[in-house]
């Protein structure tokens, strides 16, 4: 029997006003894995109904107490992890390992902000005026709007979860409409963990009603949103028309460079894991290698040595390092895309077509890809792929290959590999992205780092280390004034 997954609104696992449900499909192979909710636009106003009910408790209580019930999820997620792994591979297709590694993520940033119960920092200053104290302090700001995309989807809702909760916020959260289990899950754990009633609801279905519906609620007060450019764009413009604050987490076209000087075999394995890790389906999955003439064709023999042994396949299966694509429109898009990089006159190198034998044909799998030859103006350097699809570039020296790195509107990592300190340093000052790194691939992100990126992947805002709290509060001045006369400011200073 399929499993079905409810609604969780208001402490309740309901079924959707629309009665109707949608099929969760492994990529791997197709099979039915469980049915969840295509929810309505009424199903969103009920959330939200039950989160601004459950705000003014959930405010009041002690910011360590919050925090306490957190450290419990994590507790669980952590009991869970393996079980979740699991889930987490076969919703998605990302391998085990990496799953494992994506459970441990939501498990640290969940520790890491249930801590900051203990902070929620604000500020003391002196005043201008004698007699008097003045401070800042941070303030939830209320029901606040959560849309998650697939391609990590525990790690993301914990992101966005667990610091709203901290802060006193209370959610509806919107997981993707593509792996959306382990969104639900999550919504357990916090049950679990003993999180009031109405705190966090969860509404799942389709992105053109209940993220719609998330996004123009008149009661949602910040929106915080992670997932293409495009519908990005769409959130920002509607949180715009009512003044709210929206947090944008989108996409990427992320360079790694290699210089002349570069240790090959190092850059070569930060290629691969940036590259055709999670099929590279990852915001920060390395799509363009810029490598300096000198050491190109080196470069390029040892890569694709290394490529042409990637073992592609259902990732619960042990040595399987490339799973498959999360769906059928998306893996159709990035053979489209290849098709477009041979059009262009890019040259390409090896993979460029779907496996389709034997352990294959159920799933959407596509082998790995390289392109050399290729320039920046193509569109196979421009655009967002979104799968195991890399471009080699060459560069003439250092200055060229920064300025092809920036030449795309994206801006969310970027990784050289050298050995030069002065050519590592005006890279991390030049290269135009909210990540760099220095002899390590695009992707890997610490929790207690802020993760986010320039240019057309956000707009301005982090999430998860030291800016995870910022995104889900409202910082208020408070003056005290204890002279007990009228003092005005910038009018009655004494010296
Ligand atoms: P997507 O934009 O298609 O969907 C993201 C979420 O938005 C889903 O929950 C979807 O149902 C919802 N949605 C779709 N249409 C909507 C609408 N009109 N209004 C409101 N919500 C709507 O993205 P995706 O395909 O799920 O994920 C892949 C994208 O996410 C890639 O572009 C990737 O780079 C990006 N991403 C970015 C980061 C980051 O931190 N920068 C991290 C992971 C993924």
């Amino acid at each position: 029997m399929v499993k079905t997954y409810f609604n969780y609104i208001n402490g309740a696992w309901v079924k959707s006003s629309s009665r109707e449900k949608v099929d969760v499909i492994n990529p791997a192979n197709r099979k039915v894995l469980a049915k969840v909710q295509f929810s309505s636009r009424d199903d969103v106003g009920k959330a939200v109904e039950a989160a601004e009910k459950a705000f003014d408790k959930w405010r009041k209580i002690p910011a360590p107490k919050r925090g306490e019930i957190i450290f419990k999820a994590a507790a669980i997620m952590e009991k869970k992890k393996e079980q979740l792994a699991r889930l987490l591979t076969m919703d998605n297709g990302k391998n085990l390992e990496e799953a494992r590694g994506e459970i441990q993520e939501g498990i640290d940033i969940t520790k890491y902000v249930a801590g900051e119960g203990r902070r929620l920092f604000g500020e003391t200053t002196p005043s201008e005026l004698r007699d008097k104290f003045c401070m800042t302090i941070r303030e939830p700001i209320g029901v606040v709007g959560l849309i998650t995309p697939w391609n990590f989807p525990f790690s993301i809702p914990c992101w966005k979860i667990s610091p709203a909760l901290v802060a006193g916020n209370t959610i509806v959260f919107k997981p993707a409409t593509d792996a959306p289990l382990l969104g639900l899950e999550i919504a357990k754990i916090f049950e679990e963990a003993g999180l009031p009633k109405g705190v966090l609801n969860i509404v799942t279905g389709s992105g053109a009603i209940v993220g719609d519906e998330i996004t123009k609620h008149p009661r949602i007060k910040a929106l915080s949103f992670t997932g293409s450019t495009e519908v990005g764009r769409k959130v920002y413009t509607e949180g715009a028309k009512r003044l709210i604050s929206v947090e944008l987490e989108m996409g990427g076209k992320n360079p790694e460079i290699v210089l002349r000087d570069a240790d090959l075999d190092l850059a070569v394995d930060g290629a691969i894991w940036g590259a055709f890790g999670t099929s590279g389906q990852r915001c920060t999955a390395t799509s363009r290698i810029i490598v300096e003439r000198p050491v190109l064709e080196e470069f390029t023999k040892k890569f694709l040595k290394r490529v042409e042994k990637i073992k592609v396949g259902n990732g619960l299966k042990k040595g399987v390092f490339m799973g498959p694509i999360i769906n059928e429109r998306q893996m159709k898009k990035i053979l489209n895309y290849i098709e477009i990089g041979k059009r262009e006159g890019a040259k390409l190198l090896t993979g460029g077509y779907r496996l389709m034998d034997k352990e294959y044909r159920k799933g959407f799998f596509i082998a790995p890809t390289v392109f050399t030859d290729v320039t920046p103006e193509m569109r196979i350097a421009q655009e967002e792929i979104f799968g195991p699809v890399v471009c080699i570039m060459p560069a003439e020296n250092f200055e060229d290959a920064i300025r092809i790195a920036n030449s795309t509107t994206y801006g969310l990592s970027s990784s050289i590999y050298t050995k030069d300190i002065s050519k590592a340093f005006k890279a991390m000052r030049e290269l135009e992205s909210g990540i760099v790194y220095i002899n390590a691939p695009t992707i890997g992100a610490e929790v207690h780092l802020p993760f986010g990126g320039v240019k057309g992947t956000g707009n301005k805002g982090r999430e998860a280390g030291t800016e995870a709290i910022k995104e889900f509060t409202e910082v208020k001045s408070v003056f005290i004034d204890y002279s007990g006369r009228l003092q005005r400011a910038q009018i009655d200073v004494e010296y």
